[in-house]
């Protein structure tokens, strides 16, 4: 028989490729043209990205990857993070390798270093500067295969255990009997590519920050130091990046929340806020938005309890499928679970009575202040915290009754989140997870309805297979704040299956037990959540219907405090939220510490202002507006909110 000498691979619009047999990754893009044959980076055939060099398989449908696609940046990262392992490893001999993989802003590599060696940030410019040494000299990624008793010993012998135990584990769980290593310029890694074809392809590289790790997140093991960077395919894209992360630290919302009096953080309490004055003002203002939607929408609301008999989370499943995110405590020999969702205590509501078809949709709303036990490492400011506030709802229906009320969340979400100035709404569509309850019919018809009122409002969304809730698929609502940061927010999920649990019935126009469909909704979320990403959109300063403090009264000297506080008293009364500066510090000083309290108004009263009877106005946005009555600047403020 003839050996084929020739193969056939598809391109992307579906023309064939001829190539001769053995041919790799760069010989297809040299066979469709110069240009990209410089620009190739890996291909992708049949789905899975590979090197450049490796050969294609006969009739694989095939794609070159350039530094168009997003991919290629993961592809780059990575290859930085062998470069990065290089450099240490020259810089710092006998340091221990252990992974470098790429992450969503870079990469990182975690190293053991000798006992004698410390390694600080004031090392990464010097680390820097040996991998541009490397991206310089054009190294490329080589690629072989060895039989695992062969990369065994080679690891061993350069004391590289950490590798060893890779393979030793690679051996055991997938059964390999070979591994891929990779070598650019001195350093060889093991590792399963693909990997660019040269360190040159990394046009800018940037190395950040330094921290501790476990060696696989095992407290028990190692601690390593990983080293974290990033790289991009030019200069101006890292430039544009550090640009968004120096913006971003400035608007830090874990700095500005105690700067501005809205919150604090206490070690008393890890991942519990404590809400001072000002924060919970704002906090106040965002919930009425909440409230103006559940009188709009006929929803009722509900108080239930905090803390509840354990029996209660045996019974909705929370037990089974939910337990390391709970808080158990004991009392008088009886064991009671701090909520982590309020559904529980709302079955409990809606089965205490007898219901009609006639009452439904009844749309039942709690602000539900729950606890779940996230990991310390995981907590971040507001916005991943143990303890927070959901603008929870539970809707109880028909089943004809859910794209309805799906649409009627949407369009709360919508106009909720206009009104914080959120006009892109991006929808996720989020399905049965590993971990769940209730029948395989159960989910795919609460998966159908959920797409079914998607699909009737005509409303693009992406679909997050695996990532439903426990008891049913769910839509997530995100939002896109001034740094183009995309967060989660809103939530609407159909459950078939609580309403079993709970017993929950109705009865039909004949009289009969009907079980309703329960929907779980949240508009904001969690409400600490929101209020943290609104303080990083606003950069604190809040539009003047959101300012906790919408002005400073500011008294020239300590004569004008009783003045200021009777013009303070007077604008309350006209419904402004105003604060009065009564330090005895210098007019210049109090206007600079207003300024950084970032309060819309400055309200300066003296001498001349006190014979008038009126307030000299000092707008943020507009600047000095001369002086003018309290009315007056009521209605100012006034106006200001409305618009
Ligand atoms: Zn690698
Ligand atoms: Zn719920």
């Amino acid at each position: 028989m003839e050996a084929a000498t020739q193969i056939t691979v598809k391109l992307p619009d579906g023309t064939p490729l001829e190539l001769p047999d053995g041919s790799s990754g760069a010989d297809a893009a040299a066979a469709i043209g110069p240009g990209l044959a410089k620009a190739a980076l890996a291909i992708r055939a049949d789905g899975e990205l590979r090197d450049l060099s490796a050969p294609l398989p006969d009739g694989a449908e095939i794609a070159i990857l350039t530094d168009r696609d997003e991919e290629a940046l993961e592809l780059i990262r990575h290859d930085a993070a062998h470069v990065m392992a290089e450099a240490v490893t020259e810089l710092f001999p006998g340091t221990k390798v252990t992974i470098g993989p790429p992450i969503e802003q870079g990469f990182y590599y975690d190293f053991e270093f000798p006992p004698d060696v410390k390694v600080s940030e004031d090392d990464l410019e010097r680390i820097e500067a040996a991998m541009q040494r490397h991206i310089d000299a054009a190294e490329s990624f080589e690629r072989r295969d060895l039989p695992t008793a062969q990369a065994i010993e080679l690891f061993r012998a350069q004391g590289q255990d950490y590798k060893v135990e890779l393979i030793e584990d690679l051996i055991r769980d997938e059964g390999v009997e070979t591994v891929s290593l990779y070598r650019n310029g001195p350093f060889e890694d093991l590792c399963r590519g693909p990997h660019g074809p040269g360190t040159d392809r990394i046009a800018a590289v940037k190395l950040s920050s330094l921290a501790g790790a476990y060696w696989r997140g095992d407290e028990s093991r190692a601690m390593l130091t990983r080293i974290y960077g990033t790289a991009f395919f030019s200069k101006k894209d890292l430039a544009a990046h550090l640009e968004l992360i120096e913006q971003a630290k400035a608007r830090d919302h874990r700095r500005l929340g105690p700067e501005l009096g809205l919150f604090m953080l206490r070690k008393e309490a890890p991942g519990m806020p404590f809400w001072l004055a000002h924060g919970t003002t704002l906090l106040r203002l965002i919930e009425a938005e909440v409230h103006a939607q559940l009188r709009k929408r006929e929803y009722t609301e509900i108080k239930t309890p905090h803390l509840m008999d354990v029996e209660l989370w045996h019974r909705s499943g929370h037990w089974d499928n939910y337990q390391e995110n709970m808080y158990f405590t004991e009392s008088k020999e009886r064991q009671y679970a701090i909520r982590p969702m309020n559904c529980p205590g709302a079955c409990l509501v809606f089965g205490s009575d007898r219901h009609s078809y006639r009452e439904l949709p009844l749309r039942v709303a709690e602000f539900g202040e729950v606890s779940r036990a996230e990991r310390e490492g995981v907590l971040h400011g507001l916005l991943r915290v143990r303890a927070f506030t959901q603008d929870d709802a539970h809707i109880y229906c028909t089943p004809e009754q859910i794209v309805g009320e799906v649409t009627g969340v949407c369009e709360a979400i919508d106009e909720l989140y206009a009104r914080f100035g959120f006009e892109d709404v991006q929808i996720e569509l989020s399905t049965r997870p590993e971990k769940s309850i209730g029948s395989a019919e159960q989910w795919e018809r609460a998966e159908a309805a959920l797409r079914g009122a998607l699909e009737a409002q005509e409303r693009e969304y992406t679909l997050n297979p695996g990532d439903g809730a426990f008891y049913g698929p769910k839509i997530d609502f995100h939002i896109t704040d001034a740094l183009g940061r995309s967060w989660q927010c809103g939530t609407c999920q159909v459950d078939f299956f609580m309403p079993e649990r709970f017993d929950l019935t109705y009865t039909d126009h004949n009289d009969a037990p009907q079980r309703p469909v329960m929907i779980h909704r949240a508009l904001l979320g969690s409400m600490e959540r929101f209020a943290g990403i609104l303080i990083e959109h606003h950069a604190g300063r809040f539009p003047v219907w959101l300012a906790p403090v919408q002005a400073t009264v500011l008294p020239i000297s300590d004569r004008h405090i009783e003045f200021g506080d009777e013009v303070a008293a007077q604008l309350r009364q006209l419904g402004v939220r105003v604060e009065v500066d009564r330090r005895s510090e210098s007019i210049g000083k109090k206007v600079r510490d207003a300024e950084l309290a970032r309060n819309p108004y400055m309200l300066v009263v003296g001498d001349r202002e006190q014979e008038t009877g009126e307030v000299a106005v000092r707008s943020h946005a507009e600047g000095e507006l001369g002086a003018m009555g309290y009315a007056q600047f009521a209605e100012l403020v006034h106006s200001a909110e409305a618009a």
